[in-house]
């Protein structure tokens, strides 16, 4: 390996998903946490975006409007559909010559897939589907050196970059690891989508735009999309749901989701589930909701007959208002909520239905 250059290293990048001309609501999202990091980071530290496409420029200004300082463009009809092979070798050259002392991916299908590759080329680490983000002033490191076993020596600690803090569920989710990216650069994550928070659209933000010459000819690409098949089912928003009402094996059997669905449909929200309720066959795994499901951050949560095992925790804990029905007064859900009520769901949730006010949210 050869020794890397720490102080070449600058900026936060956020790779701006897109697909079918359309931006990614994650790429939006690590935008705005982009931005907070590389405030932090200070000494001029920017936040990019890194857009890969064909006919995507049009993308630019509402890269700039969620708080993109420059957007690298990649255009090249190579690029208008993602292939492994493709964007690997665009993303990890464009990094490789612009230096980016973080990058940021979605934790999603394609960011999965795209990120591992980028830094495996570019010989760097990467931790995957990070929950939470802080730069480290310097302590975290000294606690490393002083209560593990790792060895950092060596290191020069007052080469003016901070190291990125990144953390995620570990260990079947029953704790959260921190992990940190000492010897090499960039320091790269992919983050769930639905964790953090975009900035408000600013109509009119200027940034600067550099394009990327792009480097592929099709001998690069060793794969041939012949047809893409959109999924039949109905895929279930949850990410962007304000309301979310999710049932758990508490609801007895599948039918249960009929009633969880006639609340969802009053109040204007997207029915949601544990993992033993999908486990189950009750209902479709895109309804699934924690860490091995989705992340959700709605302005209520309503868990029914869910008793908030950490790993359901871990994928709607930071929703606004929980409201949590549970018939069991000492479910750990109960910890959590901001409403708690003990009951049967079933006499509950009928209750909850007649009485509910269309303008509370
Ligand atoms: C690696 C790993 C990943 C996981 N990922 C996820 C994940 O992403 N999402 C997830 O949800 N789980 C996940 N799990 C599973 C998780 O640990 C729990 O097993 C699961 O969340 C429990 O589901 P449940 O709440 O539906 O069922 P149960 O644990 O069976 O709880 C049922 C609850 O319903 C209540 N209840 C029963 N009848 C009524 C009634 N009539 N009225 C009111 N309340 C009632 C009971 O008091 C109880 O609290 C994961 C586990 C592992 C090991």
């Amino acid at each position: 390996m050869t020794e890397t250059k720490f102080d070449e290293y600058k900026d936060v990048w956020v790779f701006a998903e897109q697909r079918d001309g359309k931006l990614m609501n994650v790429a939006l999202e690590l935008l705005g946490e982009g931005y907070r990091l590389s405030r932090e980071i200070g000494d001029g530290a920017r936040v990019a975006a890194l857009l890969l496409g064909d006919r995507v420029e049009h993308l630019v200004e509402d890269l700039y409007a969620y708080g993109a300082d420059s957007v690298y463009v990649a255009s090249d009809p190579l690029l208008a559909q993602y292939t492994n092979d493709g964007y690997t070798k665009v993303a990890a050259n464009a990094i490789a010559l612009f230096k980016p002392e973080i990058v940021l991916f979605g934790a999603t299908h394609i960011g999965r897939d795209l990120a591992p590759r980028v830094a495996a080329r570019l010989d760097t680490g990467l931790t995957a589907d990070c929950t939470r983000l802080d730069i480290d002033t310097g302590h975290y490191m000294d606690y490393l050196e002083t209560y593990t076993t790792a060895s950092l020596s060596g290191l020069n600690r007052n080469d003016g970059n901070k190291s990125l803090k990144q953390t995620r569920p570990a260990f079947g989710g029953n704790l959260m690891a921190t992990i940190v990216t000492p010897r090499t650069r960039p320091q790269m994550s992919t983050v769930r989508p639905g964790v953090m928070e975009k900035r408000e659209r600013k109509e009119g933000a200027a940034g600067e735009r550099i394009d990327i010459e792009v480097r592929l000819d099709a001998g690069d690409i060793h794969v041939e999309i012949v047809e893409t098949v959109k999924a039949a089912k109905e895929i279930v928003s949850l990410t962007d749901a304000k309301i979310v009402c999710s049932g758990g094996r508490g609801l007895g059997d599948a039918s249960g989701f009929q009633l969880i669905t006639r609340f969802a449909e009053k109040v204007g929200g997207v029915v949601g589930a544990s993992r033993a309720a999908v486990d189950s066959g009750w209902i479709d795994q895109s309804h699934q909701v924690g860490q091995t499901g989705t992340t959700v951050k709605p302005q209520i949560y309503f868990a029914c007959g869910i008793p908030g095992a950490i790993q359901h925790l871990a994928g709607m804990q930071t929703s606004d208002i929980i409201v949590a029905i549970n018939k069991d007064p000492d479910a750990p859900i109960f910890e959590v909520a901001d409403y708690g009520i003990v009951g049967d769901l079933f006499k509950v949730i009928p209750e909850l239905i007649a009485q509910w006010d269309g303008d509370a949210v």
